[in-house]
């Protein structure tokens, strides 16, 4: 089993195609570099764009589906392994417990609440695992002023900058993993959630 990259990403299918361009070049790269992906399990709109290439590269696809979204046939189907959970909650764990890295794609709400967990989880060291945003095109610089803003206003402190790192193209989310390079399962996690 290769390590699983654990990709959190837009589900809309109405963005500009320039997103899907480097989603797709994410699931090919991350190939490339030997890893598998583990994911929401969706089959529309960034989820779905990566998911897709990675399966025509070759790649292993581990999708992570609550039940009611598969009734509205959301699924990837052709996914390796489709798992699935009950609960929004259930799934966030197990795609957690099964990555080895995480990274952001731009996304919206669902995408911006899956990071932040994993960012909660790092600063209260329950989850040591690399955590990387692709910034493409500067998406994330307004949520990056919020982190300096929290950060000047010490609701945490300068560790905290640490626990994330910002890629600006896809094949340096790898380079940022490398040199992030935590692959350790955590043995807390269970004793701590
Ligand atoms: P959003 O950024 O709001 O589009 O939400 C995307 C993230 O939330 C993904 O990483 C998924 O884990 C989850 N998600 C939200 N909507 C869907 C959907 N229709 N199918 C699969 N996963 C979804």
């Amino acid at each position: 089993m290769p390590k699983l990259l654990c990709v959190y990403c837009s589900s809309s299918d109405r963005l500009d195609p320039k997103y899907g361009v480097a989603a797709a070049e994410l699931g090919r790269e991350l190939v490339r570099q030997g890893w598998g992906l583990v994911y929401g399990g969706g089959k529309t709109g960034l989820m779905g764009i990566l998911a897709r290439a990675v399966k025509e590269n070759g790649g292993h696809v581990v999708g992570v589906i609550p039940e009611f979204m598969k009734l509205r046939e959301l699924a990837y189907d052709e996914a390796d392994e489709l798992v699935t959970v009950v609960t929004m909650r259930e799934r966030k764990l197990l795609m957690e417990t099964r990555a080895d890295a995480f990274v952001a794609l731009p996304g919206g709400f669902g995408t911006l609440e899956e990071i932040m967990e994993i960012l909660t989880l790092r600063q209260l060291d329950v989850v040591k695992k690399p955590c990387v945003f692709l910034n493409q095109e500067g998406f994330y610089d307004d949520l990056f002023r919020l982190f300096a803003r929290m950060l000047a206003d010490r609701f945490f402190k300068p560790s905290n900058m640490d626990l994330f790192r910002v890629a600006g193209s896809v094949p340096e989310i790898f380079t940022q993993i490398g040199q992030s390079g935590n692959f350790q399962v955590e043995s807390k996690w269970f004793e701590t959630r």
